[in-house]
């Protein structure tokens, strides 16, 4: 098999080891230590300013984190040593609103399914969880089934992520009080606001609980705080879900959204909601697609690049310990390639946290009773990040994900859920890791043979079950 990164060492002399066997995984590893120390000495001599060692040791630590993972997924191992590359994670389980088919639905009889305890997480508790996870990944979404921007600390937690150079993105209704100053200032790359409809009355047919003016207040406020701060974030995105009763305003919205000055407005079709309220029916016709008011531009700027070096301590030493030793520390298990089953791609590349610190693999929710959904995997402490990946759960999800066979020993428990999931919902973002190592690397230090390699690795492709 070969994977990606053998590819990438094919095509780059300077990284090139050609005795090495790379479907011996120690060898692999080995190799892979080489590949962090040439790729962080070929971005120190693009960037050769002060300050920027940091940035160099932290790039190159997540590339070689990406081709870690892109391994594992290709040789379907049970236990990992990479870390997510991507990571999702709730401020705050609660939310004011009661949209049908949501787990804060106002219908008892849907929501009561949930396994889904009220909590809200501390800054404390999400900068350990940052320092573990945050050097190896790209991207966070700061949000699942809560809403995000009910934690009054929210810019904070974006700060804190941005201090290990990861995009950032929200999703939330805007339909609370915001502190737009203080969000724009946290350079938040990308504000998902979910708006469907363009009246009052259209909006509140399914936003239950939502003050449509309070939403579009709440978006000029924003847009005046990019231009007071003389900023071009975040990223503003008008999502429209298209249903029976609001497709008639979908032309309403694209005027509202440029004359307000949104960047973007995505009209999408929403999974059907009328298991809870039957009276809401999706739009089967409807303008489908997204409106694009403004160029894309790259999210990295200068000033993040420099704000890791506050964290230059952290970066240092895991920049330092060895992939041939973290794989030495997993016991050494996972030998060789094994037959391409099919598997979840979730299980390689991702890592939920909701705000009790619980941790699941994908963005679907825990469920009770009468139909189950064990998807808890572990419970994050603030140190126990090897533990948290590799759990009990976690590995065994990726073993049975592969064969589909349960042992007797196995059935004898709760199975992980991903082990019977048919499911594969869409991540909030792609794991686009290429695209990510281009935009952070504006001088183009790292050789484009590697983003060809990462762009064609199937695990960061757009098809999450291969
Ligand atoms: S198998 Fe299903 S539950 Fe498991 S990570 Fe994938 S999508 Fe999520």
């Amino acid at each position: 098999m070969l994977t990606a990164f053998r590819r990438f060492l094919e095509f780059d002399p300077e990284v090139r080891l050609p005795s090495i066997k790379l479907l011996d995984v120690s060898g692999f590893f080995s190799a892979l230590d080489k590949f962090q120390r040439d790729s962080f000495r070929r971005l120190r001599r693009r960037y050769p300013e002060p300050g920027t060692d940091s940035f160099c040791k932290l790039v190159a630590l997540k590339a070689a984190n990406a081709f870690a993972a892109d391994y594992h997924f290709r040789n379907r191992h049970a236990a990992l040593v990479s870390r997510p590359v991507q990571l999702q994670m709730d401020p705050t389980n609660a939310c004011h609103m009661h949209c049908p088919s949501c787990l804060h639905s106002a219908n008892a009889a849907w929501a009561s399914r949930f396994d889904w305890p009220s909590a809200t997480l501390g800054v404390g508790e999400f900068d350990e969880f940052c320092n573990e996870f945050g050097p190896f990944a790209t991207g966070i979404a700061l949000f699942r089934d809560g809403e995000p921007l009910l934690h009054r600390r929210f810019p904070e937690f974006v700060t804190l992520a941005k201090s290990y150079l990861l995009y950032t993105l929200t999703s939330t209704s805007l339909s609370m009080r915001v502190d737009a100053e203080s969000l724009v200032a946290s350079g938040l790359d990308r504000l998902v606001a979910a708006i469907d409809g363009a009246s009052v009355a259209t909006y509140s047919r399914y936003r239950r609980g939502g003050d449509f003016g309070l939403v579009i207040d709440n978006l000029r406020a924003i847009v005046r705080a990019r231009k007071a701060q003389s900023s071009q974030k975040p990223w503003l995105v008008w999502q429209f879900l298209a249903f029976e009763h609001n497709v008639h305003e979908v032309e309403a919205a694209t005027r509202l959204a440029r004359q307000i000055g949104i960047d973007q407005l995505v009209v999408a079709k929403p999974h059907s909601v009328e298991h809870d309220d039957p009276s809401i029916k999706v739009a089967e016709a409807a303008p489908f697609g997204e409106t694009l008011f403004s160029e894309p531009r790259n999210w990295c700027e200068s000033t993040e690049r420099a704000s890791v070096t506050r964290n230059a301590e952290r970066i240092d030493a895991i920049f330092s310990e060895s992939w041939a030793d973290r794989y030495g520390a997993i016991g050494r298990g996972e030998r060789g390639s094994r037959p391409a089953n099919s598997t979840c791609s979730w299980l390689y590349y991702s890592l939920t946290m909701d705000a009790a610190r619980r941790i699941t693999p994908c963005c679907l929710p825990p469920m009770g009773p009468p139909e189950p959904r064990h998807l808890v995997y572990a419970k994050f402490n603030g140190k126990n990040t090897a533990e948290v990946v590799n759990s009990f759960d976690a590995t065994l999800a990726r073993r049975q994900c592969r064969s589909g066979r349960p042992s007797d020993v196995d059935l004898a428990r709760r199975l992980p859920y991903c082990i019977t999931c048919t499911e594969n919902p869409p991540p909030p973002m792609w794991p686009d890791v290429a695209g990510y190592l281009l935009s952070v690397d504006e001088r183009r230090a790292l050789p484009a043979a590697m983003h060809v390699a990462l762009a064609a690795s199937p695990l960061f492709a757009r098809s999450p079950k291969p």
